[in-house]
This record gives structure tokens, sequence and C-alpha cells, in this order.
């Protein structure tokens, strides 16, 4: 709270009362600190980057381009810090746009059965170069639901990635579709690492990570479920998280079929 209080002067300047003011500004407060927080996070998420690529750049320029091994490793090195730097800034922008409302949702009527499948196509083969089967389980009868395609697409896209770094060789990752009522739900199960359940509550904030090394190898941005939930609320719909730790997890999300 803040408060602003002004005296009431009567005759002889004698106090005779007072003006006093409350302001409720824990709400204010809190988004501030929220934008400092994100700034400072962005700041240091940059930075790793153009470290690694000026780092690399240096070490060549001072000597290391006489040695074609060494030549090659860090012109790699570069290459992949300045994609991740590109894929970070893409995300950044993504994130911001969808956040402001600026991004204009092109809703229409859509067979989820159709878009499961062949987002689900998209990433077969990935899945199969890490040793992981991956398969999507559609009912016959179709199910139509009004949604931004390209969003909903790449919602299923962030969940299946994710799903692909974090399986072992030789596990699955199956991706249903069902319907409920006026609800269309899309899960995608793995048999992967799993989550601590402390983790869970803020596995879909910006940037956080359950395991920070692991997921810089991995290359992610820390920004992919953070897209998925900004996506899944912009539709007026939910998502939700079911893990166990050595087990696998479960990423589901779940629509109205009808925009009001
Ligand atoms: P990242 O780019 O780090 O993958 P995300 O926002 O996509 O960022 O995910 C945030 C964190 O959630 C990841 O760093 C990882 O710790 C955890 N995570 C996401 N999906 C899975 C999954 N299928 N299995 C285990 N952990 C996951």
């Amino acid at each position: 709270l803040e408060l602003f209080a002004t005296p009431i002067k009567g005759k002889n300047e004698s106090i005779v009362g007072a003006v006093v003011v409350l302001h409720d500004v824990s709400k204010w407060r809190r988004v501030e600190q929220m934008r400092t927080e994100f700034v400072a996070n962005v700041s240091h998420e940059l930075r790793t980057p153009i470290t690694a690529v000026r780092g690399f750049a240096e070490t060549l320029l001072d000597g290391a381009l006489e040695d074609p091994e060494m030549r090659k490793q860090f012109i790699k090195i570069i290459y992949e810090e300045s994609d991740r730097l590109s894929r970070l800034v893409n995300d950044l922008l993504e994130l911001s746009k969808i956040e402001s409302g600026h991004a204009v949702l092109q809703f229409e009527v859509c067979e989820m059965n159709n878009l499961v499948k062949t987002t689900v196509d998209k990433l077969v083969h990935q899945a199969g170069q890490n040793g992981l089967t991956l398969e999507a389980h559609v009912p016959e009868e179709p199910i139509f639901a009004e949604v931004a395609k390209d969003r909903i697409s790449q919602v299923l896209i962030n969940l299946i990635a994710n799903a692909i770094v974090y399986t072992s060789e030789g596990g699955r990752i199956d991706v249903y579709l069902e319907e409920a009522e006026d609800r269309v739900t899309v899960r995608v199960q793995d048999t992967g690492i799993g989550i601590p359940k402390e983790d869970l509550p803020r596995l879909f904030e910006r940037f956080y990570r359950v395991d920070k090394a692991r997921a810089r190898r991995s290359g992610g941005t820390g920004l992919g479920l953070a897209i998925v939930k900004h996506i899944v609320e912009a539709h007026e719909g939910t998502v939700d998280v079911q893990s166990t730790v050595g087990k696998g997890s479960t990423f589901s999300f779940s629509l109205p079929k009808r925009q009001l």
C-alpha cells in the first residue's frame, strides 16, 4: 500500500483534519518486478551465445585458423550458437506478438484428426533418428474445431519436440486426439526422463528449465512451453502436465470446439 496524507488547516494554521489516500500498488509492483526479471533473463540468454560466438571467432583470428581440425570445430560452434541466437529472437518476437494481442489469430473450422496426423508426420523422421517411436492415435470420426491452424500445429510441434529431447533411445511418444462434449483435447505422452513434482507448477514460465545444462545442450530456448501456453490461452483453452520422474510425462491441451 502507498499512503498519501495532507493536513486540512483551519483558522490560525491549526490542523482540523486530514485527507488520507491509500493506493494498492501491489499489483503494479508485481508487474514491474516481472518485467525487470524478464529483461534480465533475456539479456542473460542473449549474452551466452554472443559470448561464445565472439570467443571462438577471436581464437580463430588469433591463430586457430591454421589448424584445420580446430578451424572446423570452432566454426561449427559459431554456427550452432548463432542458430540458437536467431531461434531465441524469433521465439521472443512470437511471444511478444501473441501477448500484446497484435498477432491476429485466423480462426477457421478445421478437421483436427488431419491437423494432428500431418503435424506428427512432420516429426516422425526426427523421432526415428533419435531411436524413438512416434505415433498418432486419432479417432475414425472426424472432430471439428474452430482454431488458428498454424498456431495449434506449432503448439503440437513444441510439445513433440520436447518429448523427443527428453526421452532416451528406445522410448515412445504417443499423441492422442480426443473429444468430450464441447471440447477437444490433444495429449502428448512420452516415456522420457519425467519432471520432479516441485517443478511442475513453474514449467510454463518463460526460461524456466528443470535441468539447465541438459536444456542448453538440447539447443532449446526455454520459451517453447511459454509459447504453447500463450497460444492455447488465446484459444480460451487450457494446458496441463502430468509426470513421474523416470517414467515419463504427458502434456496436454484442451480447446473449446467453438470460439464465441
Ligand atoms: P526448453 O527450450 O528448455 O526445452 P521449454 O519451455 O520447451 O524450454 O521447456 C521448459 C523445460 O521443461 C525444459 O527445459 C525441461 O526441463 C522441461 N520439459 C519440457 N518438456 C519435457 C518433457 N517432455 N520431459 C521432460 N522434461 C520436459
